[in-house]
């Protein structure tokens, strides 16, 4: 029997009070539970430890001289993958709820953390260890607003858990990965999606309504590879809106400071990622890191259609124009943003190559927020894969 690494133990903090990590916090939830002791090695926003944590996680930190390893991490394989029947009222498809349900089916873990909601709202994540495959659909569909995952894992260990799968965003794995050995686990398993752009539950508010033409009503939404957010209703209805069209000089406030200053956009710590923007539209895309995350995608593969990756078109002129325009805080007539949206839909960049392109668009955006407002942190915190891609382009001075 494995018992937990001894280690320090301190009172986790009490909801509202001010962080380690200050506005920089993005709520992991490592602060509320006695793992707190660690926060200054574990916090994403305190202690950038990439190469350390993906050499313990996958034998290796990523080549700076591949492109797709700069990008998307260390991985063995990409792929993109639909369920061939879809879970009704998932984010996409379902792949990762139907992978936490076969982890639970198969008696690989005895629990699966993820994020069901409130009763009272549907977009207040509430942080659970399922135990039961209901328990993880009823966890399905982002709950697109800062989330404490890590909140549950004095839970854990006083529980006796020994085989465990998480679920979770950049941020909360890197805190997981660096308190892996203090869980007393037998085995962890990491299904991580990518992250970008979150917000806290006001910041949403505040989203949904300067963005949507009904807030009140909105189930579910997603910024899509044809370049439109995609915004479902309760009646079933699904709204577009051009991201060219949003209202930059309203939004430029609304996403967290942990969001902004983020390099980790691809969960480079999971063993396996799923998400979308490496597909084709319609599709979700696979990145496996290591054997673990192959383990987990063998169990689900007769379910899927699987597909290969694909990339085309050239996305360096579109970020460099979007970085000025971003700046200025640049709002286009919906007309205007909607031909935009059109055309560049048609002949910008799809697959891999759109991923870059969101890649590129938020470091660079998140490199001179660093710059402008945490000055002090820039060199350290700055991974220098992102580093390598925010080279590329020409930044404002100031
Ligand atoms: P489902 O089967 O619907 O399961 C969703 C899972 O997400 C659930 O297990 C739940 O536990 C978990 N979850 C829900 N809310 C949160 C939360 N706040 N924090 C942590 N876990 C949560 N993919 C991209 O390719 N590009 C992006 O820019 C991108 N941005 C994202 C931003 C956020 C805030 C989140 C949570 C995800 C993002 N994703 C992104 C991932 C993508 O939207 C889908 O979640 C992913 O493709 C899985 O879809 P699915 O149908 O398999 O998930
Ligand atoms: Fe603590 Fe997590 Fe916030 Fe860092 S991000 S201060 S580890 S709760």
């Amino acid at each position: 029997m494995t018992v937990p690494a001894p280690h320090q133990k301190a009172k986790g903090l009490k909801p509202g009070s001010p962080r380690p990590a200050k506005e920089l916090c993005s709520d992991c939830g490592l602060c509320d539970t006695y793992y707190i002791h660690y926060v200054k090695e574990a916090c994403a926003f305190i202690n950038q430890q990439f190469d350390h944590l993906e050499e313990q996680t996958h034998g290796r930190s990523r080549e700076l001289g591949k492109e797709d390893e700069v990008y998307f991490g260390v991985h063995q394989k990409m792929l993109t993958a639909q369920k061939k029947e879809p879970i009704p009222g998932a984010q996409w498809t379902g792949i990762v709820s139907t992978i936490g349900c076969e982890m639970l089916n198969k008696g690989l873990v005895e629990g699966v953390v993820c994020v069901q909601n409130t009763p009272e709202d549907r977009f207040q994540p509430q942080v659970v260890i399922a135990r039961t495959p209901a328990e993880v659909l009823a966890a399905k569909v982002n709950k697109p607003t800062l989330s404490p995952n890590l909140s549950v894992l004095e839970e854990v260990e006083k529980s006796g858990l020994k085989r465990l799968l998480v679920i979770g965003v950049g941020c909360q794995i890197q805190a997981l990965r660096a308190v892996e050995k203090q869980l007393g686990l037998e085995k962890l398993y990491v299904l991580g999606t990518p992250c970008v752009d979150n917000v806290s539950r006001a910041g949403l508010q505040k989203f949904l309504e300067t963005t949507s033409r009904s807030p009140e009503t909105v189930v579910y939404y997603e910024f899509m590879q044809d370049f439109r957010v995609h915004f479902k209703h309760e009646d079933g209805s699904t709204e577009l809106v051009p991201f060219f069209g949003l209202k930059t000089n309203q939004l430029k406030e609304v996403f967290a400071p942990s969001c902004m200053s983020c390099f980790d956009y691809v969960n480079g710590l999971a063993d396996l990622v799923v998400g979308y923007m490496g597909a084709p539209f319609g599709w979700q895309w696979l990145v496996v890191r290591n054997q673990t995350g192959q383990e987990m995608l063998d169990l689900v593969q007769d379910q899927l259609h699987i597909g290969q990756v694909s990339s085309s078109g050239d996305r360096h002129q579109a970020v460099q124009q979007g970085i000025t325009a971003y700046d200025k805080a640049v709002t286009l007539p919906m007309w205007v943003a909607k031909i935009m949206g059109l055309v560049i839909d048609k002949i910008g960049p799809t697959g891999l190559e759109y991923a870059r392109f969101s890649i590129d668009s938020h470091f660079t955006r998140n490199y001179l927020y660093v710059k402008r407002n945490h000055p002090e942190k820039l060199a350290d915190h700055v991974p220098p894969f992102a580093k390598k891609i925010v080279e590329q382009y020409k930044l404002p001075q100031q």
